[in-house]
């Protein structure tokens, strides 16, 4: 039996093994449960040299990373059009800038809307890389972009915390650090992609085919900034939804907009956990500094900055090459030194708890069953056994 990652079970699905093969016979494919994951189609082709292994982060107890000391921030853009456009502070978006001002390609997530997938991809431009702003709250497609990155070039790649810490494997394997900068954010897991086809399936009946996707929006202040935004081919214009400025193309939009405030389905499921990956509740070991990055950022939910509504980015710097970005960045962002339990107020200490109906949440999105039937058949049966008897009573009164 060859040594590879086929006997791996509910791996981070970070697309790194399909790089590191020799024989190029790794692909990475959407499972039933609708994550990705590695599969090797041809197993005959494998020599057996363990290299999908090796950087593999997921088949590792520890994280690939030596710092020994963190810095860390409170920070935003000192640009206000980028602050109200990216998630928290912007500052995901200035490192970007700040590395294609320095000579670096920027690896970063776009929506694509002819695939309807959040995915990595290259940007060698300021320009090339404004659809990389906002956090798509989806699993990412990592294997095409990863594929074109070449190791002797410099790179700023950036993705969620296990993404990063095989990438790093990988590129110590080849002894090219010194020509990346790694940056990832805290991070609460990825829903099942199954939730976001049936999410956008049901839209697309309302708006038509989606040009557009966006998981953030600041109309309404950061602290409710939890808001799909959506655009149609078909339908621009709606009277009635919301305008807004789409930093990816320099324009005004009208679109589709459904904040979790008012009880958007796809964050009902997202933030209840119904659908979560499985590594996230059960191998994730990537929570508050625990990082294989150079840098780290987030929304800084703290007590500190309750009261700001632009947005505040926490951001912490592992490495000598993180610690540098930063103090480089002075004159782009406004950085104010936080002590850590300030800068991570609010984070997730340990992986999100699995509700017990997980399963039968992801095999009902497989059926034809609507978002709001699985809510209000399933999940509300399951929350009610944590409801006190007299409140139930009245629920049933009432229905
Ligand atoms: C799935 C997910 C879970 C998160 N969970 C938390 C959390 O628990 N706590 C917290 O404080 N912050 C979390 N974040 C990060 C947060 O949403 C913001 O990205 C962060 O506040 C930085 O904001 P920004 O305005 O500086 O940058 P943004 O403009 O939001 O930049 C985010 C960066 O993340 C990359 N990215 C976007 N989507 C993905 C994706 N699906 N996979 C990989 N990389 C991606 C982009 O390339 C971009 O460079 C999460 C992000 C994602 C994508
Ligand atoms: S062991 Fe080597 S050849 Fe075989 S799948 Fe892994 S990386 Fe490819
Ligand atoms: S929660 Fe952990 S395992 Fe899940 S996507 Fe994020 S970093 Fe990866």
């Amino acid at each position: 039996m060859k040594k590879n990652i086929t006997y791996l079970k509910d791996c981070y699905g970070c697309g790194v093994c399909v790089k590191a093969c020799p024989t190029k016979i790794i692909s990475l494919k959407e499972t039933s449960d609708g994550f990705y994951a590695p599969i090797i189609l041809e197993q005959d082709k494998c020599i057996d040299c363990g290299l999908c292994l090796r950087i593999c982060a997921f088949n590792h107890d520890s994280v690939a990373q030596d710092s020994t000391s963190t810095d860390s921030y409170a920070a935003w853009s000192n640009n206000p059009i980028v602050r109200e456009h990216c998630s928290s502070g912007g500052i995901g978006f200035e490192i970007g800038r700040w590395a294609i001002d320095n000579g670096y390609k920027a690896v970063g997530v776009r929506y694509n809307p002819l695939k309807n997938r959040a995915e990595h991809y290259i940007a060698s431009t300021v320009e090339d890389f404004m659809p990389s702003v906002g956090s798509k709250y989806i699993p990412s497609y990592t294997a095409e972009a990863f594929d074109e990155i070449n190791l002797k070039e410099k790179y700023l790649v950036t993705g969620t915390p296990c993404q990063i810490d095989s990438f790093r494997r990988l590129i110590r394997q080849h002894k090219k650090e010194d020509n990346f900068i790694l940056l990832d954010f805290f991070c609460h897991g990825v829903p099942s992609l199954l939730l976001w086809d049936k999410y956008t399936s049901e839209l697309k009946e309302k708006i038509g085919n989606i040009s557009y996707a966006s998981w953030r929006n600041k109309s309404t202040g950061w602290h409710d900034s939890w808001a799909i935004n959506a655009d149609s081919t078909e339908n621009k214009g709606t009277p009635g939804w919301k305008v807004f400025y789409d930093l990816t193309t320099n324009e005004k939009r009208h679109a589709y907009h459904s904040r979790m405030s008012e009880g958007d389905l796809f964050y009902s499921f997202f933030f209840g956990h119904y659908c979560l990956n499985m590594c996230c509740h059960k191998s994730c070991k990537y929570k508050l500094e625990s990082s294989a990055a150079d840098i780290r950022i987030g929304d800084l939910w703290g007590n500190k900055y309750k009261n700001n509504e632009a947005g505040v980015s926490v951001v912490l710097a592992f490495t000598p090459r993180g610690k540098q970005v930063l103090s480089d960045l002075q004159n782009l962002c406004t950085l104010v030194s936080e002590p850590l339990e300030v800068s991570t107020e609010g984070q997730m200490k340990h992986c999100a708890p699995m509700p017990a109906i997980r399963d039968k949440v992801i095999g009902q999105l497989r059926s034809q069953k609507s978002l709001k039937e699985i809510k209000s058949g399933l999940i509300f049966r399951y929350n009610l056994r944590f409801l006190p008897g007299r409140i139930i009573n009245k629920i049933k009164r009432t229905l």
